[in-house]
């Protein structure tokens, strides 16, 4: 896997959501270890309105 920014290495990782009431969720995305960019799917289907760390245009 490589980093769409950087073209660095990306480490599968494991992050953790939160549900409605249905507690945590955890799920398996990708991290960037030379930049930090994360890619997982979750975050790309419900884009939050809020600047994310690595949305900077
Ligand atoms: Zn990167």
């Amino acid at each position: 896997m490589q980093c769409v920014r950087c073209r660095g290495l990306m480490v599968k990782d494991q992050f953790y959501d939160m549900l409605d009431d249905s507690g945590r969720l955890s799920f398996y995305g990708w991290r960037c270890v030379c930049c930090g960019n994360v890619l997982d799917p979750l975050i790309w289907k419900n884009k939050r309105g809020r600047h994310a760390s690595s949305a900077h245009v």
